[in-house]
């Protein structure tokens, strides 16, 4: 099942996505109605709220007063906390229900106006935002919803702001455009990216990179990219990780690199490596068990190569539209230093990064000369043997 969060600002068009979401076939869960399903009459929510409020917050027709709550609830913290201390478990059980009842093959969308308020976007399995500026908001609440603009710029401001929503949209769909134009873009993306990482979820099976490898300009978007995932990786982890970092060449400023993000989970042992398997699984980075351990590079001061110690876990994203490695890596354990320690290394040095580049670059040339799944193995061969002489100048500019 690949869970799906959709939120946008109020008046942004989230009922169109999700309407145009559930006509491809997803199961489309609508956190507004729940918080009106749990305190209809009848419900021990609503008696929970007579209970904590009076009973004059329901009207004559013994459905709850809104506005008789609003009064009693907002503008004061601890009500409103304790308002929330009754419908949140409500609503929290009354999702998951609903999420348990849908096929395993499903690709649920939740559709929460306040995933970013209530922070909730770690726990989805990819963040779909929907933007448009917020005059324009107004004016098609005021035109096509009958809200008073007193009222909606009001509410738009008590919202998360359009900044704070970019910053948890894997996906960001433009709804400033004519009426249908929105609709199609769900259509791309269905096609292009959500059924095939349904698919990869389920099956276990890690999206590959299409085509030949590519070492590509550098993006601004991967660090806020890869914090994205690492915000994922640790609602997985929970305190099994010791810490969770950005490695690799994305990870550093200005580097050209493969447009594909590599993450580091730290954990004390292999055991609690593999313990973490399915619940990164579930998260949207199937393991790759044919992968258990780095390229040993020499270490100095020892003779041979104890591959053992280069032991880790590799994970990889099920999602085609965000290639990510994820290494599960032992504290302290040389795979795990070199990783941090590399990356600082090409932050501070830009000669390194420049030499290091022309290694990539003679990688790929080498990977496009060779055929398909050849590509990826001419592309390391090259690297290799850089990557260990570069072992020893690193420890040797930490210790400088
Ligand atoms: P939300 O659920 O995010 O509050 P809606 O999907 O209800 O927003 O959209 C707000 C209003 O704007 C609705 O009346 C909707 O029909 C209308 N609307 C949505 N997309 C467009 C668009 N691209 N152009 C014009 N009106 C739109």
């Amino acid at each position: 099942m690949l869970r799906i969060g959709l939120t946008g600002g109020m008046g942004a068009g989230k009922s169109t996505v999700a309407r145009a979401l559930a006509d491809l076939g997803a199961v489309v869960i609508d956190s507004d109605l729940i918080a009106r399903e749990v305190v209809a009459p009848g419900t021990e929510g609503l008696a929970a709220l007579v209970a904590a409020f009076g009973a004059d917050i329901v009207g004559a027709d013994g459905a709850l007063d809104r506005p008789a709550l609003a009064a009693r609830a907002f503008g004061d913290d601890q009500a409103r906390a304790k308002l929330n201390a009754i419908t949140h478990p409500l609503v929290g059980k009354r999702t998951a229900e609903l999420i348990a009842a849908a096929p395993s093959d499903a690709i649920v969308v939740q559709d929460i106006p306040l995933l970013v308020e209530n922070g909730l976007a770690p726990l989805m399995n990819l963040v779909v935002v929907v933007e448009v500026d917020s005059e324009t908001r107004i004016r098609r609440l005021v035109e096509f919803r009958g809200v008073a603009e007193a009222d909606a710029r009001a509410r738009i401001a008590k919202q998360a702001t359009d900044d704070q929503r970019r910053a948890v949209a894997d996906v960001l769909l433009d709804n400033s455009g004519a009426p249908g134009e929105v609709e199609a873009a769900v259509g791309r993306l269905w096609e292009r990216r959500l059924t095939a990482f349904e698919h990869n979820l389920r099956t276990g099976t890690p999206a590959r990179l299409h085509g030949e490898i590519r070492v590509v300009p550098p993006d601004l978007e991967w660090p806020a990219q890869a914090q994205r995932l690492i915000a994922r990786l640790w609602a997985a982890c929970g305190s099994a990780a010791s810490r969770i970092d950005h490695i690799g060449s994305t990870s550093v400023p200005g580097l050209p690199a493969k447009d594909v993000i590599d993450l580091q989970i730290t954990v004390s042992d292999l055991d609690a490596a593999d313990c973490l398997r399915d619940a990164l699984g579930a998260a949207g980075f199937p393991c790759r068990p044919d992968v258990t351990h780095d390229d040993p590079v020499p270490l100095p001061g020892s003779t041979g190569i104890d591959t053992t110690v280069w032991s880790k876990r590799f994970h990889q994203s099920a999602d085609p539209g965000r290639l990510a490695n994820v290494h599960v890596r032992v504290a302290d354990s040389p795979g795990q230093q070199y990783a941090l320690l590399f990356r600082d290394w090409l932050r501070a040095e830009p000669a390194v990064c420049a030499e290091y580049l022309a290694v990539k670059r003679a990688g790929e040339a080498e990977a496009g000369a060779a055929a398909g799944a050849d590509a990826l193995e001419a592309y390391l061969t090259v690297k290799r043997p850089w990557f260990s002489a570069a072992y020893p100048r690193a420890l040797a500019w930490r210790d400088r």
